[in-house]
């Protein structure tokens, strides 16, 4: 059993998880010290104490997991924690017991859940409260009561040393472990975006280098009308593709700032399938390569209700890829209903997929190239994958692979055949 069973959710704040991990300690700190107090002769109300930290920080554990009030759940914690304290402190024997060590583990704890100022607050009022408990001690001497023992206080002050040892640990150790992760993610991320810029500078030029070139050589009028028509679909092709890089960049940065909505209406799939297959078929033969394209459907005249234009972008992305990545074969594209969804499918013999790969393909800028095999350096910015899976989500589906290396690749993904009544009530 991992530890993340007991944290919970990965994409918990970094906050959250120490507020979970620390609740979970003092819970099973407060069992533990219940059985030890008990068995070196403590008093009742040091049991009391115990009990109600054990039952308080299981709440405070539970409620960490589930409620989406965090700021409020760090307020809680953090004031009954110093509360708690002061009570631990009081019942253990003032400064004589471990409480000392303690109000350290407790100034690390602030200092990993709260941020500058409140940081601040907390310091002032730790030092408030321990400056008040001195004077406590210092004028009521006799409210300090002595341990049974002096081999009861050593028990007490190695064990709470020892526990406040391992608490300050397992706090270090979750932020560096925080602080490596974020910090490797940044750098992949900025590797990522070098070799984006890099890619981007190659996936430009090439097209408007080609636009350019035939440009010129069309105002020639000694052209014959076939060449002419032929550089003329030409600089269409590249201005289509450059229109459509453009487009998915836009779409890239709309999706990351929460910026792209949805259309919903009545698609027809019949409808959009033949289109693309024409349209596809027309550009295998283009491009010359011996690849046939088949289009499946499960029924004549599917509708769903989805945003038509998203949906096609996805399709004509998966198969753009297919085209791109197939020699020779077949390449099939199709949908049919499962369950109450539509489950969409592009497959192709094309040079597949390896299995580590499989999960890297859906990162942004991720492009997977075998820098062995001149042969298979294909162009590409490593969006197109990125913003389909962005889409499909927004569009309440999942979008997967299943790749042969060497063999090909079928990518699947799912949209919910929603009713209309519900997308018109929630537009
Ligand atoms: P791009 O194609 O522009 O590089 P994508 O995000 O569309 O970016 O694809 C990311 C990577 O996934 C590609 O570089 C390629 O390595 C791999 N990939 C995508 N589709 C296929 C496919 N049909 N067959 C094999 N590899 C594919």
């Amino acid at each position: 059993m991992s530890l993340s069973f007991f944290v919970g959710e990965e994409n918990y704040s970094f906050e959250r998880k120490i507020i979970i991990v620390s609740s979970l300690i003092v819970s099973f700190t407060a069992l533990i010290a219940t059985f030890v107090n008990i068995y070196i002769g403590l008093n009742a109300i040091i049991n009391f104490a115990s009990i109600s930290g054990l039952i308080v920080y299981t709440l405070f554990y539970f409620l960490a997991r589930i409620t989406d009030k965090e700021i409020l759940l760090k307020w809680v914690v953090s004031l009954i924690s110093l509360l708690f304290l002061n009570i631990v402190w009081y019942l253990n024997y003032f400064s004589n017991g471990p409480s000392n060590f303690l109000f350290l583990v407790y100034c690390a704890f602030i200092i990993f859940v709260w941020d500058k100022k409140k940081i601040l607050f907390f310091s002032v009022l730790i030092i408030v409260n321990i400056t008040a408990l001195f004077l406590f001690e210092i004028y009521f001497p006799d409210s300090v009561m002595s341990y049974p023992s002096a081999f009861s206080r050593k028990v007490d002050i190695y064990v709470g040393l020892i526990i406040s040892i391992a608490i300050i640990i397992i706090y270090t150790l979750a932020a560096k472990k925080n602080y490596t992760t974020q910090y490797l993610k940044a750098r992949r991320a900025d590797d990522l975006k070098s070799a984006f810029l890099a890619n981007m500078t190659h996936e430009i030029r090439t097209p408007l280098n080609s636009i350019a070139g035939f440009s010129s050589l069309i105002v020639n009028d000694n052209l014959p009308l076939e060449k002419k028509k032929r550089f003329a679909e030409i600089i269409s092709i590249n201005t289509q593709y450059l229109s459509s890089l453009v487009d998915d960049i836009l779409d890239t940065s709309r999706i990351e700032s929460n910026q792209l909505s949805l259309h919903v209406k009545e698609c027809n799939i019949s409808e959009l399938f033949s289109r693309l297959k024409e349209e596809f078929k027309h550009e295998i033969e283009n491009l010359g390569k011996p690849i046939s394209l088949k289009s499946n459907l499960s029924s004549e005249n599917l509708t769903i209700y989805t945003d038509c234009k998203r949906l096609e972008q996805i399709l004509r992305n998966l198969i753009n890829n297919a085209i791109k990545f197939t020699r020779e074969g077949e390449i099939s594209f199709g949908c049919y209903e499962k369950n109450n969804d539509l489950l969409f499918f592009v497959k192709d013999t094309g040079i597949g997929i390896k299995k580590e790969d499989e999960s890297k393909i859906f990162n942004r800028f991720s492009r997977i190239n075998d820098k062995n095999d001149l042969e298979n350096l294909y162009s590409g910015t490593g969006i197109g994958l990125s913003l389909s899976k962005e889409l499909v989500n927004l569009m309440d589906g999942k979008i997967w692979v299943e790749s042969e290396y060497g063999k090909g690749s079928d990518f699947y993904f799912t949209l919910p055949r929603l009713k209309m009544e519900l997308h018109f009530n929630n537009n």
